[in-house]
């Protein structure tokens, strides 16, 4: 069996999340589900993570939240813009947005914003300049023609705007979450340690262990990146928003520089938005596509995401299969693998035995990892090594097996806790033969604790299946 080891969170909609259909994309190489609460109720929510859950308990789920947010209000009709023309902005959450006349939920956004800022609404497809203040409003000129409908997006490159971490209806998602013990939240415009420790302070009221994703997608997240990173799970380079809050231009090395350092810091990274974005309306993708998906898996990035491309594309499937192809391509090169990412693990005995593991693997043309664990950690750990080699861990409990489907590399499975190592190699292995493809004769690196639960690596065995496996036999095995 050939598996990729870049993971693939694909964003899934209410409107379409048949269980039929998430099975195709899970078989195809989805291995996370991304429910984004911007554009659903609480119900439309439920129905996605019923539906996942019914496919397979190996898929982990992320809850996208809102966060600190400016949007337009409704209206009746699209409203047409032309460049050149005067359009009023008023922050009034209850009124409705007509020709010239624009309002937006922030109540104090005249007040926030100075002269001369730009002020981009659709994600950037309307262009406005603030000219003049009157009262409550700002008089802007538009700098090109265009459409705003109802609820767009409102962004204000370089301005700090002080928001709550957290609106209302992120709090009824948050509870939603807790209450389906989903893996993931990944929270919007994170801009401080502030903003995670308030998410998290949420996530604690309902004695939840969901993990928190920092979405980094203004340029308060990424001056702020070190001290976000010491409180988050992971991050996401959630590149819509960037590039319209940073010029386009610094979004690659940007990019660069958040897979690395989350590699540094042993953190889940994932890279987001339009990677496939042609395929929302065309079966196949450009070639500029190709070479993104390309770019964020020779940066080793440990996930790559699809939004509009599977939320309501019309090739959803195709899309994810596109990823997979290019992943098992662009992976398929072990010289890469022969430099393992630097991380300092002085002092660190697991994390050097794992460093090691990976290293050992590689050079034996062993055919994969085995390791055992509870929480997760060491597993990452192993991750950020970015191995030539699937690490197959065994989870003694169901939720850090899925919590682990977002990291590089890994596929685990769930297994009691046994009573000896050797009953955990022999039950892993008689698991993985019939999913992996093992022969009698492949070499295996086996990692695991001679000491308590919880206590980490503490030793190196290499062997083959056959060998490991058959060192015991367990009452009720063929
Ligand atoms: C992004 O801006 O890249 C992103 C992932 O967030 P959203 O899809 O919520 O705009």
């Amino acid at each position: 069996m050939n598996k990729k080891r870049t993971k693939i969170v694909a964003t899934i909609s209410d409107k379409n999340c048949e269980p039929g259909f998430i099975r195709e994309l899970y078989e195809e190489g989805m291995d996370v589900v991304r429910i984004n609460s911007a554009h659903l109720n609480l119900e439309g929510a439920q129905k996605i993570i019923d539906n996942v859950r019914k496919v397979s308990d190996k898929i982990a789920i992320l809850l996208d939240t809102k966060g600190p947010e400016i949007r337009t209000t409704i209206c009746d009709s699209p409203i047409p813009v032309k460049k050149g023309s005067n359009i009023t902005i008023t922050g009034n959450p209850d009124k409705k947005s007509t020709p010239g006349k624009i309002f937006v939920s922030l109540k104090t956004f005249a007040k926030d914003i100075p002269l001369g800022s730009l002020v981009m609404i659709d994600d950037g497809d309307i262009e406005l300049k603030v000219i003049k203040k009157e009262g409550e409003s700002l008089i802007c000129k538009a700098d090109n023609d265009g459409m705003i409908g109802s609820r767009k997006s409102v962004n204000i490159p370089s301005v700090k705007i002080n928001l709550p971490s957290l609106t209302e209806k992120d709090r009824t998602f948050i509870e939603l979450a807790a209450r389906n013990d989903i893996e993931f939240i990944a929270h919007s415009f994170v801009r401080s340690k502030q903003d995670v420790l308030d998410v998290q302070a949420e996530i604690d009221k309902h004695k939840s262990e969901i993990k928190i994703i920092a979405k980094i997608e203004n340029q308060e997240g990424v001056e702020n990146l070190s001290d976000i990173m010491e409180v988050v799970y992971g991050i996401m380079v959630a590149r819509g928003d960037l590039a319209i809050e940073i010029p386009y231009e610094k979004i690659p090395p940007i990019q660069r520089m958040i897979i690395s350092r989350c590699i540094y810091c042993r953190k889940p990274v994932i890279v987001a938005t339009q990677m496939l974005q042609s395929m929302i309306t065309n079966p196949r993708p450009t070639r500029a596509e190709v070479s993104d998906i390309a770019n964020a898996i020779y940066s080793q990035t440990d996930a790559i995401m699809l939004s509009g491309e599977t939320a309501n594309g019309k090739y959803p499937v195709e899309a994810v299969k596109t990823m997979t192809r290019v992943a098992l391509e662009v992976e398929n090169n072990k010289e890469k693998f022969l430099e393992t990412p630097y991380l300092n693990v002085t002092g660190e005995i697991s994390a050097y035995l794992a460093k090691v593991a990976v290293k050992t693997s590689l050079r034996i043309s062993a055919k994969g990892i085995i390791a055992d664990t509870t929480g997760g950690k060491t597993i990452r750990d192993m991750a950020s090594f970015r191995g030539f080699n699937l690490i197959m861990s065994q989870c003694y409990s169901e939720r850090t097996m899925r919590e682990l489907a977002l990291s590089y590399g890994v596929y685990s499975n769930f297994q009691e806790r046994r009573k000896s190592i050797d009953e955990f190699i022999h039950i892993a292995l008689k698991n993985l033969v019939k999913t992996h493809d093992l022969k009698a004769d492949d070499l295996i690196v086996v990692l695991a604790g001679n000491f308590n639960a919880g206590s980490g690596f503490s030793f190196i065995e290499v062997g083959t299946v056959q060998y490991l496996k058959d060192r015991v036999s367990i009452k009720g095995d063929q």
